[in-house]
């Protein structure tokens, strides 16, 4: 299918989010609480949309960023506890602001004016009713762009089925291919089933990455696969099942850029940065079983900057 819903239609996957978020159930955690009185979860948001930054972004894979950027929209918090968190200031901290839904609309408005290629929700399961309520009234205001729905991977099957039709472009990560350690290290113990069931629905909803003219993605999926130090990511194994499930063509990006950030340096493990010739083998096993479509970044990726959302360009590098 190739449609895109109405704000009408996107107000009303909105209420529907919202019944889902008392007693929530908006993520695989299934907390329980009441969100709409102002409960909080293991997430630690309530009933307003909390973000840390919107921006327009230059980081993100080439056809996410083309000229203008990515028009990214930070969520505050997080429904994982990664300890190596890059994001960790409003994923696991406290920076961010409670905005309306009024607001949240006007700064989407505000990006698609900036020229920025598409409105990229980062890690917004957690807050999906507001972050819907917004989206309507923009669309209805005259926002054009594509969605893209940048995700941990841990969603629920329940919050993929009222993102069909809305979202154009999911960007969904794989994180790992062992329970052991996405719940040693992320706090998910079941994260390989629900994320590899999300990832399969997200598919079946948008397939393979589409992109216009200018080389914007407007429709499809790009899997994540950042390689962490000394095989915890389980990358083969992840790319075993991608070939499985998938067609060849589907689009990877395999990314390089970890580093050990935030409580990476209470595991020894995880406190260094991946080597050339870990990621190297990485990309030659993707080559080797036939996937035709991969982004790759070069060495000096973990590098180029840690953003700082204490500040108004948390990536400032990209005013360069
Ligand atoms: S899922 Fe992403 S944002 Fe959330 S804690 Fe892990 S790395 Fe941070
Ligand atoms: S969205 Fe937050 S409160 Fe709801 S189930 Fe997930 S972690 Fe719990």
């Amino acid at each position: 299918m190739n449609w895109r819903l109405s704000a009408r239609e996107i107000a009303l996957r909105a209420e529907e989010a919202k019944k889902l978020s008392s007693p929530c159930g908006l993520c695989p955690r299934c907390c329980g609480v009441h969100r709409l009185s102002g409960e909080q979860g293991y997430c630690d948001c309530g009933p307003m949309p909390r973000i840390a930054a919107v921006t327009a972004h230059f980081g993100e894979e080439p056809p996410l960023t083309v000229d203008g950027g990515a028009g990214t929209v930070f969520f505050s918090r997080c429904n994982m506890s990664c300890v190596f968190c890059q994001n960790h200031q409003i994923s696991q901290g406290s920076l961010g602001r409670d905005v309306t839904e009024g607001t949240l609309a006007q700064e989407m408005l505000r990006l698609q004016s900036l020229g920025c290629a598409n409105i990229e929700a980062v890690s917004a399961s957690h807050q999906l009713p507001w972050f819907l309520e917004a989206l309507a009234s923009a669309r209805e205001s005259g926002l054009d762009l594509p969605i893209v729905y940048n995700t941990n991977g841990y969603e629920a099957p329940q919050t993929l089925e009222i993102l069909e039709g809305i979202v154009d472009v999911y960007l969904p990560d794989l994180k790992y291919a062992s329970d052991e350690c996405a719940s040693c290290y992320s706090d998910t113990p079941d994260y390989v089933r629900v994320a590899r069931q999300a990832v399969s629905m997200m598919h079946s909803q948008v397939g393979n990455l589409v992109v216009d003219l200018s080389g914007r993605a407007v429709r499809g999926l790009i899997i994540r696969l950042l390689v962490l130090p000394n095989g915890i990511a389980g990358i083969q194994d992840s790319l075993l099942w991608i070939k499985d499930h998938f067609p060849a063509t589907v689009t990877l990006s395999i990314m390089s850029q970890y580093a050990p950030l935030h409580h990476a340096s209470k595991h020894p493990e995880l406190n260094t940065t991946i080597t050339e010739h870990e990621y190297e083998a990485i990309l030659e096993e993707a080559w080797d079983l036939g996937f035709e479509n991969i982004y790759i970044q070069d060495m000096t990726s973990s590098r180029c900057g840690i953003p700082d959302f204490s500040s108004d360009r948390p990536f400032s590098w990209d005013d360069t």
